[in-house]
């Protein structure tokens, strides 16, 4: 990776000397924060708009450092992802979903987990196999664990066998995949036949103009019978009001997760969420 500026410090706008700076200040917290296991994990609900249950959450993770404060997952995530520490927190992430969806369970509550992996993960050849290893480790069921690619996540696995091998491999245990931020810009319709992903999440961007833009509420209708005609589940994110949610149902949305139903919350209070 070529950084900004490498061979030209000196040319560096004032501005650009504090993002590098705050950049290194992060990467070696980051450092700090993944031995002595300070990173966390919050988990939203999604709710199932026929059934009104919520049956499936996604892990966030959090970063809440004693020196720097927070550091919010997008600004977390692209650093990690520079340095390669990427690795580890996606290994801490799947650990701990694993767990979680297992404790549940063990609660009663069958609760399927969401988790982010971006294609710089998937690029580790032993991502597959690591993931099947911590279902057999911490007795999690692979139909418990979906994992969230992105569009963009799309276009570069395309051209990248190994990374739609390691996918399959993933689906024929029974892992789920979701194609998250859809409709953000790299969408094809190709990737549809080429990965085998089960569920479409619609961006949160699209949610929030619908109440106000007849021509984004077709736009959804459109997107969410596309789905339905692939045999797709269709999920929409960023739901925060009543009305956008009697839309989506109206549409046929299959699910919802945003602030109307929770905010991201620790594990702990899913029990509670879900009798209420
Ligand atoms: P994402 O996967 O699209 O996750 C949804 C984001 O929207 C989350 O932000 C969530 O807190 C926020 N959100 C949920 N409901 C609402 C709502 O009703 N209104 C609004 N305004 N926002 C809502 P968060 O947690 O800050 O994460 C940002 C992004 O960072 C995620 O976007 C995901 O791409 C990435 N990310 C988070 N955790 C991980 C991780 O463990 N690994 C990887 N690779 N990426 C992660
Ligand atoms: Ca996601
Ligand atoms: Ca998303
Ligand atoms: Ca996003």
């Amino acid at each position: 990776v070529r950084k900004a500026g490498g061979d030209n410090i000196l040319s560096l706008s004032e501005a650009d000397h504090k993002k590098l700076n705050r950049k290194s200040i992060i990467e070696k917290r980051l450092l700090t924060a993944l031995d002595q296991h300070h990173l966390k994990v919050l988990y939203q609900p999604q709710a199932d708009l026929k059934t009104g249950k919520i049956d499936a959450v996604e892990a966030l993770v959090r970063w809440d450092d004693k020196e720097i404060g927070v550091v919010s997952p997008d600004e977390l995530i692209p650093i990690a992802e520079e340095t390669g520490l990427i690795n580890q927190i996606g290994s801490f992430i799947i650990e701990e979903a694993c767990r979680q969806a297992v404790a549940w369970q063990q609660q009663g509550i069958e609760m399927k987990v969401g988790i982010n992996l971006s294609v710089r993960e998937f690029r580790d050849k032993n991502m597959a196999k690591f993931i099947l290893e911590t279902l057999m480790k911490t007795g999690c069921p692979a139909h418990l664990i979906q994992i969230e690619i992105t569009e963009k996540f799309a276009l570069e696995a395309e051209a990248e066998t190994s990374i739609i091998q390691q996918m399959r491999t993933l689906e024929e245990e029974g892992i789920t995949f979701v194609l998250d931020d859809f409709g953000t810009g790299y969408a094809s319709f190709r990737y549809m036949q080429l990965l085998p992903i089960q569920t479409l999440k619609i961006d949160q961007m699209y949610i929030r103009s619908l109440t106000q833009s007849e021509k984004t509420q077709r736009l959804i209708n459109g997107i969410v019978h596309f789905g339905k005609s692939m045999n797709l589940t269709v999920i929409a994110e960023g739901v925060e009001t009543e009305e956008q949610k009697q839309l989506l149902k109206q549409y046929g949305c299959d699910a919802i997760q945003g602030f109307f139903i929770s905010k991201p919350v620790t594990a702990e209070k899913i029990p509670q969420l879900i009798s209420s």
